[in-house]
């Protein structure tokens, strides 16, 4: 097979040219051929260079130079034989031909200098392991030695050398397998996966970081309940993630059951994905009702309820985002509000959706008040069709009534039209009580819609609580 029609980067022509001046071979490899092969967009190259990577990258560079006026920025490492550079959008890498081996009972391998074939024998899956060649006389034909094409078209995730060996040198390709699955949707073919599950407890030994790298790109694929569910079938869940094992189950008592919420959470993040929602809120999908299993409880006449599950669910995350390494920063903050306030549009949908309710849910959820719609209407999943198109109804109302209010009392972004400023000033007063009683009077009064969000009726009510208070202004005295 060639590939020649596909390599329209002005780098490979580069490439092609420099390589044959000093006769070295030139392949890219990995990712981005199994990638140009499924038509996917990649934004980086490996090349793999019979000799050496770092000598190539550099001549390319100057024939850059030569041909632009202006020479890319090439890093350089030393130590691992390696470098790269970007050049008109795409990152491209060089690296020596590599043979490694591995010493039983130690994870460094001894890293020698290598054929190609022995380049890519030391990659992790067929599809994985696909050379292109870039030297004039072989320009784009595929190397494939272990049946990598085959697998593409067959849509399989398959180890070609002995899986238990592989996963044992390192253990996070079986996390990349199942990612792979979940990006591509692909199967993954039943040996390779059978030395997941007899190879999982090596998983232990990964850092948090690697783990949590292969665990979002899962959670950002594009059906994420299906890497999800490879990595329950692989017994990995318990290993990675325990609390999301314990949503898994259906109990019934007294002919009442609930729904399973193991089930139930990969539903809600599927919605959320395929209405193309960015990380966090698939984190917030994935953990709005984590806390479930330790509110159940069983009471006559309603049957199973999670009481408070949504706040003890928000203190959750701050624990689960330190475990995974995530950022501690307005991305935890935001995924723990999301999963604090995820029932409150479902609430309002319930009811008669009153404007003061609606002021009150707006002014929680501030700018991230469209975040929490759409993740509230993800988490309507009853099998009851008649329930769902109900809740849908009830959701445009609440919708729409979101954006009147916002229009009108712009809540969004709550200002106090009287701040504790004005009325420290006015009444002559040090910080004290009083200051947060006539705040709150007023901003409650603004969400009750008993006065505009407007700084002269504040100023009124103002007046008439400092009144109520005892206070007066020193300057009318
Ligand atoms: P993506 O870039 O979409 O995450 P990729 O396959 O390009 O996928 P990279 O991590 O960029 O993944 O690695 C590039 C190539 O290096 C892979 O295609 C594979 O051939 C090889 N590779 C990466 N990680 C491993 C590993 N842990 N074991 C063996 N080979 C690996
Ligand atoms: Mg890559």
């Amino acid at each position: 097979m060639n590939l020649k029609e596909k390599l329209t980067h002005p780098v490979f022509s580069l490439i092609e040219k420099v390589a044959d001046r000093n006769r070295h071979q030139v392949y890219a490899v990995g990712g981005f051929v199994r990638d140009l092969l499924l038509n996917r967009p990649c934004a980086d190259v490996d090349c793999v260079v019979m000799g050496n990577g770092i000598e190539l990258g550099r001549e390319l560079c100057e024939e850059i130079e030569k041909k632009q006026g202006s020479k890319p920025d090439l890093h350089e490492f030393g130590q691992f034989g390696t470098c790269k550079f970007e050049f008109e959008g795409l990152e491209i890498e060089f690296v020596g031909a590599r043979r490694e081996t591995y010493t039983p009972g130690s994870r460094k391998p001894t890293v020698e200098a290598g054929t190609i074939e022995e380049d890519q024998w030391r990659r992790d899956f067929s599809i994985n392991a696909l050379a292109l060649s870039l030297n004039k006389a072989t320009f784009g034909d595929l190397t494939d030695p272990f049946n990598g094409i085959e697998d593409l078209q067959n849509q399989t995730i398959r180890s070609h050398r002995d899986p238990d060996q592989s996963f044992e040198e390192d253990p996070l390709r079986m996390l990349r397998a199942i990612r792979f699955a979940s990006q591509l949707f692909f199967d993954i073919e039943p040996e390779t996966f059978d030395a997941i599950i007899r190879n999982k407890e090596h998983i232990r030994s990964l850092s948090a970081e690697r783990i949590t790298e292969e665990l979002n790109k899962i959670i950002l694929s594009p059906k994420p309940s299906y890497g999800f569910k490879l990595l329950d079938a692989a017994e990995i869940l318990p290993v990675i993630f325990p609390e999301l094992c314990t949503l898994k189950g259906v109990e019934t008592r007294n002919k009442k059951s609930h729904k399973d919420n193991f089930e139930h959470t990969l539903e809600v993040l599927d919605h959320v994905a395929y209405a193309n929602g960015n990380l966090w809120l698939r984190w917030a999908a994935l953990l709005h009702d984590i806390a479930k299993p330790k509110t159940k409880r069983f009471e006559e006449p309603r049957g199973w309820t999670f009481h408070g599950h949504e706040f003890i669910g928000g203190k959750m995350v701050p624990g689960i985002f330190r475990r995974f390494k995530l950022p501690m920063d307005e991305n935890m903050r935001f995924v723990k509000k999301m999963v604090e306030l995820h029932l409150r549009p479902i609430i309002l949908a319930e009811d008669i959706v009153t404007d003061s309710a609606v002021r009150r849910l707006l002014f929680e959820a501030g700018e991230d008040i469209d975040s929490l719609m759409a993740l509230a209407k993800a988490d309507i999943t009853s099998k009851n069709r008649e329930k769902v198109l109900r809740y849908r109804n009830n959701f445009v109302i609440v919708e729409r009534k979101l954006k009147e209010l916002e229009e009108k009392d712009r809540i969004r972004n709550f200002q106090p039209p009287v701040s504790g400023n004005d009325i420290m000033e006015y009444y002559g007063l040090a910080p004290c009580a009083e200051i947060g009683i006539i705040k709150t009077r007023i901003k409650d009064a603004i969400l009750d819609g008993e006065i505009e969000n407007d700084r002269q009726q504040a100023w009124a009510l103002m007046l008439k609580t400092g009144e109520e208070l005892g206070l007066s202004c020193p300057k009318k005295s």
